[in-house]
Protein backbone atom coordinates (compact mmCIF):
# COMPACT_ATOMS: atom_id res chain seq x y z
CA UNK A 1 0.00 0.00 0.00
CA UNK A 2 0.75 3.55 -0.77
CA UNK A 3 1.54 5.73 2.62
CA UNK A 4 4.38 6.77 5.16
CA UNK A 5 6.18 3.82 6.90
CA UNK A 6 9.25 3.18 8.80
CA UNK A 7 12.62 2.62 7.62
CA UNK A 8 12.94 -0.88 6.81
CA UNK A 9 15.59 -1.98 9.47
CA UNK A 10 17.24 -4.24 7.13
CA UNK A 11 18.32 -1.51 5.46
CA UNK A 12 19.80 0.78 7.81
CA UNK A 13 20.52 -0.01 11.07
CA UNK A 14 18.35 0.79 13.69
CA UNK A 15 20.73 2.96 15.69
CA UNK A 16 21.24 5.64 13.38
CA UNK A 17 19.29 8.40 11.78
CA UNK A 18 17.18 10.75 14.29
CA UNK A 19 14.46 9.28 16.47
CA UNK A 20 11.10 9.76 15.67
CA UNK A 21 8.30 6.74 16.51
CA UNK A 22 9.76 3.32 15.05
CA UNK A 23 11.90 5.73 12.65
CA UNK A 24 8.65 6.97 10.55
CA UNK A 25 8.89 10.13 8.55
CA UNK A 26 8.22 13.25 10.41
CA UNK A 27 5.27 14.80 8.76
CA UNK A 28 3.08 17.63 9.84
CA UNK A 29 0.30 16.83 7.41
CA UNK A 30 -2.88 14.99 7.66
CA UNK A 31 -2.58 14.28 3.47
CA UNK A 32 -2.33 10.42 2.90
CA UNK A 33 -2.00 9.76 6.80
CA UNK A 34 -4.16 7.15 8.81
CA UNK A 35 -2.59 7.33 11.84
CA UNK A 36 -0.17 10.32 13.64
CA UNK A 37 2.11 9.56 16.22
CA UNK A 38 1.97 13.08 18.64
CA UNK A 39 4.57 14.12 21.49
CA UNK A 40 3.36 15.92 24.47
CA UNK A 41 5.91 16.82 26.82
CA UNK A 42 4.31 18.25 29.49
CA UNK A 43 4.70 17.57 33.21
CA UNK A 44 3.42 20.40 35.16
CA UNK A 45 0.43 18.57 36.76
CA UNK A 46 2.29 16.46 38.46
CA UNK A 47 2.01 16.25 42.21
CA UNK A 48 5.33 14.35 42.84
CA UNK A 49 7.83 13.33 40.91
CA UNK A 50 8.26 15.41 37.72
CA UNK A 51 9.84 14.68 34.63
CA UNK A 52 7.61 13.32 31.69
CA UNK A 53 8.50 16.10 29.83
CA UNK A 54 11.17 13.79 28.94
CA UNK A 55 8.96 10.79 28.15
CA UNK A 56 8.17 11.52 24.40
CA UNK A 57 11.91 11.28 23.41
CA UNK A 58 12.84 7.98 25.66
CA UNK A 59 9.60 6.26 23.90
CA UNK A 60 10.74 7.15 20.50
CA UNK A 61 14.18 6.35 20.93
CA UNK A 62 13.74 2.96 22.40
CA UNK A 63 11.36 2.52 19.89
CA UNK A 64 13.65 2.16 16.85
CA UNK A 65 13.52 -1.18 18.17
CA UNK A 66 10.04 -2.40 16.97
CA UNK A 67 9.71 -4.32 13.70
CA UNK A 68 7.05 -4.33 11.18
CA UNK A 69 5.04 -7.19 11.83
CA UNK A 70 2.85 -7.85 14.74
CA UNK A 71 2.86 -11.98 14.99
CA UNK A 72 0.42 -12.26 17.89
CA UNK A 73 -2.22 -9.77 16.42
CA UNK A 74 -0.87 -11.16 12.70
CA UNK A 75 -0.99 -7.94 11.05
CA UNK A 76 1.87 -6.23 8.93
CA UNK A 77 1.21 -2.66 9.76
CA UNK A 78 2.04 -0.93 7.51
CA UNK A 79 0.47 -2.89 4.50
CA UNK A 80 -2.94 -1.63 6.21
CA UNK A 81 -2.15 2.11 8.02
CA UNK A 82 -0.10 5.27 6.93
CA UNK A 83 1.22 6.33 9.84
CA UNK A 84 3.85 9.78 10.63
CA UNK A 85 5.30 11.16 13.58
CA UNK A 86 4.11 14.12 13.52
CA UNK A 87 6.05 15.59 16.50
CA UNK A 88 5.81 17.42 19.59
CA UNK A 89 2.81 19.69 20.51
CA UNK A 90 3.52 22.94 21.80
CA UNK A 91 3.29 23.52 25.62
CA UNK A 92 4.02 26.29 28.12
CA UNK A 93 6.42 24.94 30.96
CA UNK A 94 4.57 25.85 34.42
CA UNK A 95 1.81 27.35 32.54
CA UNK A 96 -1.20 24.70 32.66
CA UNK A 97 -3.96 26.39 31.14
CA UNK A 98 -2.34 28.13 28.57
CA UNK A 99 -0.83 24.53 27.45
CA UNK A 100 -3.92 22.99 27.94
CA UNK A 101 -5.48 25.61 25.01
CA UNK A 102 -1.65 24.94 23.20
CA UNK A 103 -2.52 21.06 23.28
CA UNK A 104 -6.21 21.15 22.32
CA UNK A 105 -5.70 23.93 19.28
CA UNK A 106 -2.45 21.79 18.02
CA UNK A 107 -4.68 18.77 18.14
CA UNK A 108 -7.64 19.31 16.25
CA UNK A 109 -6.64 20.09 13.16
CA UNK A 110 -5.07 16.36 13.29
CA UNK A 111 -8.41 15.60 13.95
CA UNK A 112 -10.27 17.23 11.39
CA UNK A 113 -7.89 15.53 9.02
CA UNK A 114 -9.53 12.22 9.80
CA UNK A 115 -5.99 11.30 11.39
CA UNK A 116 -6.25 8.77 14.78
CA UNK A 117 -3.62 10.60 17.19
CA UNK A 118 -1.45 8.41 19.52
CA UNK A 119 -0.20 10.73 21.92
CA UNK A 120 3.35 10.43 23.92
CA UNK A 121 2.79 11.90 27.11
CA UNK A 122 3.62 13.83 29.56
CA UNK A 123 1.83 13.67 32.74
CA UNK A 124 -1.93 12.49 33.27
CA UNK A 125 -3.26 15.88 33.11
CA UNK A 126 -2.68 16.55 29.47
CA UNK A 127 -5.49 13.92 28.74
CA UNK A 128 -7.99 16.79 29.71
CA UNK A 129 -7.18 19.35 26.24
CA UNK A 130 -7.35 15.88 24.95
CA UNK A 131 -10.26 14.92 25.44
CA UNK A 132 -12.10 18.35 24.75
CA UNK A 133 -10.40 18.17 21.35
CA UNK A 134 -11.42 14.51 20.77
CA UNK A 135 -15.24 15.45 22.04
CA UNK A 136 -15.10 18.88 19.44
CA UNK A 137 -14.59 16.42 16.45
CA UNK A 138 -15.91 13.06 17.21
CA UNK A 139 -18.53 14.31 20.49
CA UNK A 140 -18.41 12.58 23.02
CA UNK A 141 -16.32 9.60 23.61
CA UNK A 142 -16.33 6.27 25.95
CA UNK A 143 -13.22 6.79 28.28
CA UNK A 144 -10.82 3.20 28.91
CA UNK A 145 -8.70 4.20 31.27
CA UNK A 146 -6.12 1.87 32.56
CA UNK A 147 -4.03 3.15 35.80
CA UNK A 148 -3.40 2.92 39.26
CA UNK A 149 -5.68 5.97 40.17
CA UNK A 150 -8.69 7.21 39.08
CA UNK A 151 -7.30 10.61 38.85
CA UNK A 152 -11.02 12.18 39.56
CA UNK A 153 -9.83 14.48 42.20
CA UNK A 154 -11.56 17.64 42.72
CA UNK A 155 -8.57 19.73 43.65
CA UNK A 156 -4.87 19.39 44.44
CA UNK A 157 -2.87 22.54 46.21
CA UNK A 158 -6.39 24.18 45.40
CA UNK A 159 -6.35 24.22 41.64
CA UNK A 160 -8.59 22.46 39.29
CA UNK A 161 -6.27 21.52 36.92
CA UNK A 162 -3.78 18.42 37.63
CA UNK A 163 -2.47 15.30 37.12
CA UNK A 164 -4.97 13.80 39.56
CA UNK A 165 -8.45 15.57 38.14
CA UNK A 166 -8.50 15.23 34.46
CA UNK A 167 -11.58 12.83 34.49
CA UNK A 168 -13.48 14.58 36.80
CA UNK A 169 -13.09 17.61 35.22
CA UNK A 170 -13.76 15.46 31.81
CA UNK A 171 -17.04 14.69 33.38
CA UNK A 172 -18.17 17.88 34.57
CA UNK A 173 -17.16 19.19 31.13
CA UNK A 174 -19.39 16.18 29.65
CA UNK A 175 -16.52 15.20 27.18
CA UNK A 176 -17.09 11.15 27.69
CA UNK A 177 -19.89 9.04 27.35
CA UNK A 178 -19.51 8.06 31.47
CA UNK A 179 -22.03 5.18 31.53
CA UNK A 180 -19.77 3.50 28.39
CA UNK A 181 -16.17 4.43 30.54
CA UNK A 182 -14.72 2.37 32.71
CA UNK A 183 -11.41 2.55 34.67
CA UNK A 184 -8.90 -0.05 35.32
CA UNK A 185 -6.18 -0.83 37.88
CA UNK A 186 -6.61 1.28 40.94
CA UNK A 187 -4.71 0.27 43.65
CA UNK A 188 -2.54 1.42 46.55
CA UNK A 189 -3.06 3.17 49.55
CA UNK A 190 -6.14 6.20 48.43
CA UNK A 191 -6.85 9.41 50.83
CA UNK A 192 -9.73 8.70 52.21
CA UNK A 193 -12.82 5.32 52.49
CA UNK A 194 -14.74 6.99 49.40
CA UNK A 195 -11.47 7.44 47.49
CA UNK A 196 -12.90 4.95 44.92
CA UNK A 197 -16.61 5.23 45.47
CA UNK A 198 -16.43 9.37 44.14
CA UNK A 199 -15.22 8.00 40.88
CA UNK A 200 -18.12 5.35 40.87
CA UNK A 201 -20.74 7.92 41.61
CA UNK A 202 -19.14 10.23 38.77
CA UNK A 203 -20.78 7.27 36.58
CA UNK A 204 -17.46 5.11 36.31
CA UNK A 205 -17.14 1.44 35.91
CA UNK A 206 -14.36 0.84 37.70
CA UNK A 207 -12.16 -2.53 38.32
CA UNK A 208 -9.70 -3.05 41.03
CA UNK A 209 -5.88 -4.20 40.83
CA UNK A 210 -6.91 -7.44 43.22
CA UNK A 211 -10.37 -7.55 41.71
CA UNK A 212 -8.94 -7.87 37.95
CA UNK A 213 -6.14 -10.12 38.90
CA UNK A 214 -8.18 -12.10 40.99
CA UNK A 215 -11.12 -12.87 38.35
CA UNK A 216 -8.35 -12.67 35.57
CA UNK A 217 -7.68 -10.97 32.35
CA UNK A 218 -9.92 -12.15 29.69
CA UNK A 219 -12.56 -11.33 32.54
CA UNK A 220 -11.28 -8.05 32.50
CA UNK A 221 -11.08 -7.75 28.56
CA UNK A 222 -14.24 -8.88 28.72
CA UNK A 223 -16.19 -6.59 31.23
CA UNK A 224 -14.45 -3.34 29.05
CA UNK A 225 -15.81 -4.37 25.54
CA UNK A 226 -19.40 -4.78 27.34
CA UNK A 227 -18.98 -1.04 28.90
CA UNK A 228 -18.20 0.54 25.53
CA UNK A 229 -19.74 -1.45 23.16
CA UNK A 230 -19.95 0.38 20.03
CA UNK A 231 -19.47 4.09 21.21
CA UNK A 232 -16.25 5.42 19.61
CA UNK A 233 -13.98 4.88 22.33
CA UNK A 234 -10.49 6.57 23.35
CA UNK A 235 -7.84 4.61 25.63
CA UNK A 236 -6.14 6.60 28.33
CA UNK A 237 -3.14 4.11 29.22
CA UNK A 238 -0.97 5.32 32.32
CA UNK A 239 2.18 3.70 32.80
CA UNK A 240 1.75 3.31 36.38
CA UNK A 241 -0.87 0.40 35.54
CA UNK A 242 2.09 -2.00 35.47
CA UNK A 243 3.82 -2.94 38.76
CA UNK A 244 7.21 -1.00 39.10
CA UNK A 245 8.97 -3.64 39.04
CA UNK A 246 7.99 -3.93 34.99
CA UNK A 247 7.82 0.09 34.86
CA UNK A 248 9.77 1.97 37.63
CA UNK A 249 10.14 5.27 35.45
CA UNK A 250 6.94 6.83 36.55
CA UNK A 251 5.62 9.70 38.51
CA UNK A 252 3.39 8.02 41.14
CA UNK A 253 4.37 4.23 41.26
CA UNK A 254 2.07 1.59 43.22
CA UNK A 255 2.76 -1.86 43.70
CA UNK A 256 1.03 -4.91 43.55
CA UNK A 257 0.19 -3.85 39.48
CA UNK A 258 0.58 -6.19 36.53
CA UNK A 259 3.45 -7.67 34.26
CA UNK A 260 4.01 -6.20 31.27
CA UNK A 261 2.65 -9.06 29.88
CA UNK A 262 -0.82 -8.84 31.19
CA UNK A 263 -0.43 -5.08 30.31
CA UNK A 264 -0.18 -6.32 26.29
CA UNK A 265 -2.66 -8.93 26.88
CA UNK A 266 -5.21 -6.32 27.91
CA UNK A 267 -4.42 -3.76 24.98
CA UNK A 268 -4.53 -7.09 22.41
CA UNK A 269 -8.20 -7.61 23.62
CA UNK A 270 -9.70 -4.09 23.03
CA UNK A 271 -9.09 -5.42 18.76
CA UNK A 272 -12.96 -5.16 18.52
CA UNK A 273 -13.56 -1.59 19.80
CA UNK A 274 -14.22 1.60 18.04
CA UNK A 275 -10.84 3.34 18.80
CA UNK A 276 -10.81 6.96 18.17
CA UNK A 277 -7.65 8.05 19.73
CA UNK A 278 -4.84 6.88 22.46
CA UNK A 279 -2.35 8.10 24.93
CA UNK A 280 0.24 6.65 27.15
CA UNK A 281 1.41 8.74 29.89
CA UNK A 282 3.44 9.21 32.96
CA UNK A 283 6.61 7.89 31.69
CA UNK A 284 9.68 9.69 33.54
CA UNK A 285 12.51 8.03 31.76
CA UNK A 286 15.21 9.35 34.35
CA UNK A 287 13.74 7.62 37.12
CA UNK A 288 14.68 4.10 35.36
CA UNK A 289 18.35 3.46 34.12
CA UNK A 290 17.60 0.58 31.78
CA UNK A 291 14.76 2.29 30.13
CA UNK A 292 13.02 -0.71 30.18
CA UNK A 293 9.54 1.70 31.64
CA UNK A 294 9.95 3.74 27.84
CA UNK A 295 10.97 0.17 26.18
CA UNK A 296 7.35 -1.34 27.48
CA UNK A 297 5.79 2.19 26.96
CA UNK A 298 6.90 1.72 23.01
CA UNK A 299 5.58 -1.52 22.69
CA UNK A 300 1.98 -0.71 24.00
CA UNK A 301 1.67 2.03 21.50
CA UNK A 302 2.67 -0.26 18.72
CA UNK A 303 0.12 -2.50 20.11
CA UNK A 304 -2.29 0.47 19.76
CA UNK A 305 -1.17 0.86 15.99
CA UNK A 306 -1.77 -2.48 15.53
CA UNK A 307 -5.05 -2.35 16.61
CA UNK A 308 -6.39 0.62 13.88
CA UNK A 309 -4.24 -1.84 11.10
CA UNK A 310 -6.05 -4.79 12.22
CA UNK A 311 -9.55 -2.87 11.86
CA UNK A 312 -8.10 -1.76 8.22
CA UNK A 313 -7.38 -5.17 7.33
CA UNK A 314 -10.57 -6.60 8.40
CA UNK A 315 -12.20 -3.54 6.55
CA UNK A 316 -10.40 -4.32 3.39
CA UNK A 317 -11.10 -8.07 3.14
CA UNK A 318 -14.86 -7.28 4.02
MN1 LIG B 1 -2.99 8.79 35.86
MN1 LIG C 1 -1.46 6.81 37.92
Amino acid sequence: MKGYRPVDPRESPRFAGIKTFMRLPHVKTTEGVDVAIVGVPFDTGASYRVGARFGPEAIRSVSALLRHHNEVLDVSIFDHCSVVDYGDLPVNPGYIEDSYKMIEGGLLPILDGGVTPIMLGGDHSVTLPELRAMAKTHGPVALIHFDSHTDTGDKRFGRRYTHGTPFRRAVEEELILVDHSIQAGMRGSVYSRDSLDDARKMGFDLVTSVEAQERGIDELIRRIRDRAGDAKAFVSFDIDFVDPAYAPGTGTPEVGGFTSREALRVVRGLRDLDLVGFDLVEVLPQYDPSQITALLAANIVYEFISLIALRKKYESEG
